[in-house]
């Protein structure tokens, strides 16, 4: 073990949340993180009790830190609904600190799955991860939609900021009743989402693929495809020459046929509801929702590294009652190897950044050594397998650190 703590400069966000979560967040500081790293954070308490008392305010003040810091580390927050306000008695019904968060740093967030000997993926041959960035702007989400009537005539209606209108024709309902929608996104929304993309691929050195359904879609679709090659050939192409990666451009339904026969190892962007979609599915095929983590990227180079899971409410009412649980810190513990990693980038330090490495092959080895929690227990096909609880967990991820360090 090494005798010194490991010194940080700049200080990293940390926003702590809820429930079981929380009940980790403090086990890996205290187990894994504090006694190796002179830690340096400045700390937001989005509990939320606390978010409640502050009129949410510390989740706007956490996002603004972000900004000024560059990295940020979140918990899991209770997300508040009809029994939430009741069973915390808040003051209103508080937004997503997610969605706050997001509006504010203009993000696109990407979920990458860790892979681990024993947990084999429903699609066998994905033996490296895919990472899914789903863009989080309009398209069905900020749809405005209509049932009409038999007889109706339906028209898109455009008018300019000088009054010229332009029109055309959805459909003329003749014999039938009928659906009608309509959709919008906007331009500076998708080309944040693709200069995030790109600065994500760079930063992680990976392919990048995009697809749309341009070839039926020949405005809205094809759209999206232009702004994505505009950026790539003028702002990218030769950073992904000198990276030895590629932006690789297809129709949807090849992405998906191309995917299925992939072994990973690449980032997949997702317009909104391909990514809504196509993330649970990547999700779920790699085995577990505990093992995914998640990063928030802005255009802009911030980072904000969560684990993709809730609060894991069931648990932490278990934990309540004393009695033990099994829950999964994986994903957690690796959204902090993941700020403390980037922090140590920013700011040149290689011990943490060497530090972040090590924790995460401790973890990885030592589920791969048979110990995990009951999660994964479930799923793992080796035969020397033990499920450990929660705590204990965290403390033999520590023992095989002590061995790498
Ligand atoms: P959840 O916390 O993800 O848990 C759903 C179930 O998945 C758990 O009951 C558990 O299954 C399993 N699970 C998830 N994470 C696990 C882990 N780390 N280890 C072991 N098992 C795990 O989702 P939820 O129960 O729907 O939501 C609870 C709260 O989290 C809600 O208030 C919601 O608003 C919030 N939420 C927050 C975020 C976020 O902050 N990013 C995201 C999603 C939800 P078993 O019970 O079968 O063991
Ligand atoms: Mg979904």
């Amino acid at each position: 073990m090494m005798a010194e703590k490991i010194l940080m400069k700049t200080p990293l966000v940390e926003m702590d949340g809820d429930e079981m979560t929380r009940v980790i967040w403090q086990m890996i500081k205290d187990i894994l993180i504090l006694p190796y790293v002179d830690l340096k954070t400045e700390y937001y308490d989005l509990g939320l009790e606390h978010r409640n008392e502050t009129d949410d305010q510390v989740t706007i003040d956490s996002a603004e830190a972000t900004k000024k810091y560059g990295v940020a580390v979140k918990c899991a927050t209770i997300t508040p609904n009809a029994a939430r306000v009741k069973e915390y008695n808040l003051k209103e019904m508080w937004k997503s600190p997610n969605g706050t968060i997001r509006a504010i740093l203009d993000g696109t967030v990407f979920r990458t799955p860790i892979i681990v000997k024993g947990i084999t993926p429903y699609i066998p041959t994905w033996t490296k991860p895919i990472t899914i960035a789903r863009h989080a702007y309009g398209d069905i989400y900020k749809n405005t939609e209509m049932q009409v009537k038999d007889g109706s005539k339906c028209e898109l209606v455009c008018t300019d900021k000088d009054g010229n209108e332009t029109r055309s024709l959805i459909h003329e309902f003749k014999g039938t009743d009928g659906i009608i929608q309509g959709l919008h996104n906007k331009d500076d929304s998708i080309s944040s989402f693709a200069r995030c993309c790109f600065n994500f691929a760079l930063d992680t050195k990976q392919d990048i693929w995009f697809a749309t359904k341009d070839t039926i879609s020949k405005q809205y679709d094809h759209h999206f495809k232009d702004i994505f090659a505009e950026i790539f050939e003028k702002e990218y192409k030769e950073k992904f020459e000198d990276a030895g990666i590629e932006y690789f451009y297809t129709l949807i339904d090849d992405a998906v046929a191309r995917v299925v026969r992939s072994n990973g190892g690449y980032i997949w962007a997702c317009k909104n509801y391909d990514g809504d979609v196509m993330s649970d599915m990547v999700a779920t095929a790699y085995g577990s929702l505990a093992m995914m983590t998640s990063v928030l990227v802005s255009p802009d180079g911030i980072y904000e590294y969560e684990a993709a899971h809730g609060t894991v409410q069931r648990h932490y009412y278990k934990h309540l009652k004393g009695e033990e649980t099994s829950t999964n810190s994986v994903a957690t513990l690796f959204a902090w190897t993941g700020a403390l990693r980037k922090r140590g980038e920013l700011d040149g330090l290689a011990d943490l950044c060497r530090f972040a490495d090590m924790l995460e092959k401790a973890t990885i080895d030592t589920i791969e050594s048979g110990v995990m929690t009951g999660d994964l227990f479930l799923l793992s096909t080796l035969p020397n397998k033990k499920k450990v609880n929660t705590e204990d967990f965290l403390c033999a991820v520590n023992e095989t650190l002590k061995k790498l360090l």
